[in-house]
This record gives C-alpha cells, sequence and structure tokens, in this order.
C-alpha cells in the first residue's frame, strides 16, 4: 500500500476545516502513560484553558473523548432519568439530534419548531417552558445545517426562574461566535473541536455548572474493581451508559483520577492547542475574523447574484448557506469543485438537501485567501456549467471590498 497521503483539500464546508498548523504538530507527539504527572498536567492545563473558551468560572470542565455527539450525549444521558420531561425547541437538524438523544436517555421529550432558516423568540421559549414544565430544555446555539445563531442572552435567566437545568451545544458557534457560559447562565454546554476551534474531530470538551454537577452527584455509582472502602455507598438510579457517566468522568479528572477510559492523549493535545490558539489570538480578534470572514463570503455570493438562505439577520458568522440557482445541478459543481479545484464545500439535509449549499469559514481556514478561492472557482465552475453570473469578477470584489481592497 503506498504512503498515506491525501490530496491539499480547502475544506470550505460546514465542518471539518483544515486544522490549525500547531494542532498539526501536536498529533505527531509522542505518548506519555495516563497517570504520568506530565499527562494530570496536561489534563489540569486543559481544563483551565477551556474554562476561558467557555467564559466561565465552572471547576467541572472537562474533555468527553469521541465527536461532539459524544458530549451530547455524556450531558444528557448523565441528568435525565427515565420520564424526566425534556424540551427540544428545534430550528435544524441538531435540534432533532438531541431530541433523539434525550429520547434515547428515557426522556419523555417534547418538542417546539421554528421553520428551517429562522430562530426561537425568547418568550415562545417561555410559553413553552411554562406548558411543558421540563427539567431540562436543551437546545443548540449554531445549527450549521441551517446557518442559524439562537440568541441565547435571555434563555438562562428563564431556566432559573422556572427551576429548569438548561443545556446547549454550540459546537459550530464557539470560537466564531461570543458564548458566555456564566453571564448566559448555561448549566451546561458541549462543543467539538473542528468548527471554528481549528481542529479534527474526536475530542468534546464539555463545561457543567454547580447546579448541573449536585443533580449527577445525586447518581454517583462507582465501579466495582476500583471502589475503596472510604468511598459512598452507591446512590440514585444508575446512569445508564458507562462510558459517558459523568460522575465517573468527574472522577478521573479529579484529584483521586480513579481509572475510568484511557484518556485520549493525542486527542486532548489537539484540544489544548486549539485552545491556546484562540486564547493566544484573543478571543475577541478570532471572532472578529470569523465575522470578516464571513460577511466576506455573504457578500461575494450576493454579488454573483446568487441568494444566501434564511434569515441573514441571525446568521452564525462562520457558515452561509447559499440557495442552489434553478437549473444548476448542485452536486456536480460540488463535485467540479473538489476533484478540478481542491475544493470542498458542504451540501445539506433534510428539507434542504438538494436546496442549498453550504460554505464555511471556519477555524484556520476563516481567511481572506480562502475566501477568494473559493469565491472565484466557484464562479469559473458555475460559468463553465451555463450559469448566467451578474458579471466576471464580481464575486471577489465585493469579498476584497470588506476586506478593505475594494475601490
Ligand atoms: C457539526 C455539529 C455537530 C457535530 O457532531 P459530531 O459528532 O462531531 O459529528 C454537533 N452539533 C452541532 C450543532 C453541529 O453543528
Amino acid at each position: 500500500m503506498k504512503v498515506l497521503s491525501p490530496p491539499p483539500r480547502l475544506l470550505m464546508g460546514p465542518g471539518p476545516i483544515n486544522c490549525y498548523p500547531r494542532v498539526l504538530a501536536a498529533m505527531s507527539t509522542q505518548l506519555v502513560g495516563q497517570y504520568d504527572p506530565v499527562m494530570t498536567g496536561y489534563m489540569n492545563e486543559v481544563m483551565a484553558l477551556y474554562r476561558q473558551v467557555f467564559n466561565t468560572q465552572n471547576e467541572h470542565t472537562v474533555l468527553i473523548d469521541g465527536t461532539s455527539r459524544a458530549g451530547i450525549e455524556a450531558v444528557l444521558v448523565s441528568c435525565i432519568e427515565p420520564d424526566d420531561k425534556v424540551l427540544v425547541p428545534i430550528f435544524g437538524r441538531f435540534g432533532y439530534l438531541l431530541a433523539e438523544i434525550a429520547e434515547r436517555a428515557g426522556a419523555d421529550v417534547q418538542t417546539i419548531e421554528v421553520p428551517w432558516g429562522e430562530v426561537f423568540d425568547p418568550q415562545q421559549i417561555e410559553d413553552a417552558i411554562k406548558r411543558v414544565k421540563p427539567k431540562v430544555l436543551a437546545m443548540v446555539q449554531g445549527d450549521t445545517s441551517t446557518t442559524m445563531l439562537q440568541p441565547l442572552d435571555e434563555i438562562g435567566e428563564i431556566c432559573r426562574r422556572l427551576d429548569v437545568l438548561f443545556y446547549c451545544d454550540a459546537t459550530a458557534s464557539i470560537g466564531g461566535n461570543p458564548l458566555l457560559t456564566d453571564e448566559w447562565q448555561l448549566d451546561a454546554v458541549s462543543v467539538g473541536l473542528q468548527k471554528c476551534l481549528g481542529g479534527p474531530s474526536g475530542s468534546a470538551p464539555i463545561t457543567l455548572s454547580p447546579r448541573y454537577v449536585d443533580r449527577v452527584m445525586k447518581r454517583h455509582h462507582i465501579e466495582a474493581g476500583i471502589r475503596d472502602p472510604h468511598h459512598q455507598q452507591a446512590r440514585g438510579s444508575k446512569i445508564r451508559s458507562n462510558y459517558f457517566d459523568i460522575p465517573m468522568i468527574l472522577d478521573y479528572w479529579g484529584k483521586e483520577r480513579l481509572n475510568h477510559h484511557t484518556e485520549a492523549a493525542t486527542m486532548l493535545y489537539c484540544a489544548r492547542e486549539c485552545a491556546i490558539n484562540l486564547l493566544d489570538e484573543g478571543p475577541h480578534r478570532v471572532i472578529a475574523r470569523h465575522q470578516t470572514a464571513g460577511a466576506a463570503m455573504l457578500a461575494g455570493i450576493q454579488a454573483m447574484s446568487l441568494k444566501p438562505f434564511g434569515n441573514i439577520e441571525h446568521k452564525m458568522s462562520n457558515v452561509v448557506g447559499v440557495v442552489i440557482p434553478d437549473n444548476v445541478n448542485g452536486e456536480a459543481i460540488r463535485q467540479e469543485l473538489l476533484l478540478n479545484f481542491n475544493i470542498e464545500i458542504g451540501t445539506s439535509f433534510g428539507p434542504l438537501k438538494g436546496k442549498i449549499w453550504r460554505i464555511g469559514t471556519m477555524g484556520y481556514n476563516a481567511r481572506q485567501d480562502t475566501v477568494l478561492h473559493t469565491l472565484q472557482s466557484l464562479e469559473t465552475v458555475l460559468r463553465r456549467a451555463g450559469f448566467n453570473l451578474a458579471e466576471a469578477g464580481a464575486g471577489v470584489d465585493a469579498a476584497m471590498h470588506i476586506y478593505g481592497g475594494g475601490e
């Protein structure tokens, strides 16, 4: 077999994206043992770094080994007991995923929906909470399936007032859009590395409020085989997953370092570098870089007489949906971009399948050159497919204008 040598694609879809160079370098770094003081030192650094990434003081800020949905599943399965009511406001594909995971955890799931391309008004959520009286509200911040960003700043206060635990999946939005865990009173947040944090998929940082932790600690069952006489008796109903049992995972990350899984060291190295990348550049600067790249991509798309999808007032900074024009074969365009230009853009799911492309500008790829290359190449591919564009070069000119290079 040949030496591994993937083509040098430019990943401009809704994730994954190309990694930051220092994250790539971290992946080829040698391992240390899981209880080596160097490794436990890295674990402590990762906790401190992600407190800053999440804008929180939460002590319990750790990694779940697995892709983003491992974080979702750990948070939900650990706090849901059979027949607990969980409310999921759905505005895209990932809302359905939260509902599905909560249902598998045994919850009585109630959903409310807005049309794809829109977001909720906080009053709609307050009304639904009053009607359903859930124990948990589970909600996505940025749903890449529709590109919409749900405002969260007023929802935490509603949840505290009505005694509801508030969980948010911020995988797609963190790093490229503001996320203020403590100020917005979020009880649990989970994310992944492969969007604006600029890493590979495979590690899911989470942060948990004392309120959340109190609740799951009522179901603390230490495995036989690692239990010592000084450990408290098991209490509450057993969490239905061993791998995603947050009390046991916190024992592993905490002072006692009780064995659970073997920490995925290489992914932890990546998560560490992703956080340092963000914090070294400055979270505000990174968000601004995503906003500029997103605005340039949007301006370019519009200047090419293509139509962005959804209510763009509520669009995430880091991804834009582009309505596939009539008489254009969306998949053929994507194929041509991928195979002849080495540029990947995204397709869509569910009701938007075949209707929109999704173009991301995230992490390492939230840059002027990537935006310009993508717009220029898309224009060329569309022209060759016979699509009547506004004016040659209009997309790139509009994007350059956003970057201050216009006339
Ligand atoms: C991309 C995305 C995920 C990805 O989940 P994986 O398990 O890492 O594939 C999860 N949630 C949201 C909102 C996303 O946009």
